[in-house]
């Protein structure tokens, strides 16, 4: 394997000319089949159905750009593929400015940016430009280039089911439609494919897991409506992964309920790794937590993120590029969906065997001595304790009592080794 870190995945990966279909897709695919070999590579042929929805035409671009009239070439499609509309037509044409202008894409505030843009279902073809190049166009005739081509093919998505002892399931997504752009769309890539990794090397673990790398929107719809009804029975909770490779914040976007336990996992994780973290509404939703929370399907997903997509100013542009991204940015997301994921698997409902408190003494928990820093272990111990009655998972405890859960897991294990609670 030629890389070693989620950020050289990330390089490796970032002139892929992804879209929602096409060879882009694939080959990002099989770049991270190399990571994750048990991990399954499905096609889902153009024009089947997914609820309202339908795969469309297969899209692949092979070639584009734009001749000046001094026979400069710009827009290569090969030098930045943001710079061709995502799902243009092919057009081989000469055209004057005027009738370009009304092709092109650009955003005046941003004016060394290249916008990311697509046209999934609309035909249409359009380039992306700098709103600084855009103006040093001069009058004359430009020949438009687009060699691209719509054929009935797939829509591809890769699928990796990794089996616990539990058939409950913990779902991951993440999409894999963006072309050249880091944190939205490459972090969430290479997180997950590093989650994934660290889940098949756990020795054992309680869930299932479910991770899916799909196109966004059409992908996650698609994979819903084979799988929904499963999901439903299975999933206890689930992560879209996305945005998390900056290193400016950390940000969680609740699912449409805002309570389930995915929700106050995420909740809990960031109030005291990031306790700076900012909460989004359900109402600022973008991605594929749109599909997994809509009515009906109510899956338990939310989303743990570093700069939450739309609130960075590089958002779909070329800005979002691998400066934006860094290797502690991208740890600092893994971190957090890891130890979301490791309350997850290490909570249960833990109830005190012995009635009134125990003594605590005799089996050599409680100090004799008040020794600094046992005080607070003992406290967080009996407040634990106390709280111990079935009814209220480890999660819920540590909420109480304000612990993160991965400072009591050794308490835990104690105090089930030595009878008290089951
Ligand atoms: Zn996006």
């Amino acid at each position: 394997m030629k890389n070693d870190s989620m950020y050289d995945l990330c390089w490796s990966m970032f002139k892929y000319p992804r879209s929602i279909t096409g060879d882009g897709v694939r080959k990002t695919l099989r770049h991270i089949k190399e990571y994750l070999p048990t991990m399954n590579i499905h096609e889902i042929p153009s024009g089947t159905k997914c609820f309202d929805w339908e795969v469309p035409k297969e899209w692949n671009c092979h070639r584009a750009y734009i001749t000046c009239p001094d026979g400069s070439k710009i827009c290569e499609f090969k030098v930045s593929n943001l710079h061709v509309v995502g799902y243009s037509v092919p057009v081989n044409d000469w055209v004057t400015l005027d009738e370009l202008q009304k092709h092109l894409y650009s955003i005046p505030d941003k004016p060394d940016a290249i916008p990311y843009v697509t046209s999934y279902y609309e035909e249409k073809w359009g380039f992306c430009i700098s709103d600084k190049e855009r103006d040093e166009l001069k009058e004359g005739l430009y020949h438009v280039y687009i060699d691209s081509e719509f054929k009935d093919g797939s829509l591809s998505y890769g699928e990796l089911i990794i089996p616990g002892d539990l058939s409950d399931e913990i779902f991951l997504s993440t999409y894999i439609c963006h072309p050249s752009l880091a944190n939205d769309n490459l972090s969430g890539i290479a997180v997950t494919t590093y989650l994934a990794k660290w889940i098949m090397g756990l020795s054992k673990q309680k869930y299932t897991y479910r991770i899916i790398f799909v196109p966004e929107t059409i992908g996650s719809i698609a994979y819903l409506s084979k799988y929904w009804k499963q999901m439903r029975q299975k999933v206890i909770a689930g992560f879209n992964v996305t945005c998390v490779g900056d290193n400016l914040n950390y940000s969680y976007m609740p699912s449409r309920n805002g309570n389930t336990l995915a929700d106050m996992v995420a909740q809990h994780v960031l109030s005291h790794l990031h306790p700076e973290y900012k909460t989004y509404s359900f109402l600022d939703r973008g991605s594929d937590e749109r599909q997994y929370c809509s009515p009906g399907i109510d899956l338990p997903v939310c989303s743990i993120m570093r700069s939450g997509y739309k609130d960075f100013p590089q958002y779909h542009t070329s800005w979002d590029d691998l400066s934006f991204i860094s290797r502690e940015g991208l740890q600092g997301g893994y971190e957090s969906l890891k130890a979301a994921i490791s309350c997850i698997e290490e909570n249960w409902y833990p109830k005190v065997k012995i009635l009134c408190e125990p003594q605590l003494g005799k089996r050599g928990l409680y100090p004799t001595r008040g020794i600094e820093g046992h005080s607070k272990k003992v406290r967080n111990m009996m407040n634990f304790l106390t709280y111990c009655d079935g009814l209220h998972s480890i999660l819920d405890i540590c909420n109480i009592i304000d612990v993160p859960m991965w400072e009591l897991s050794i308490l835990v294990e104690t105090l089930k080794d030595e009878g008290i609670i089951e």
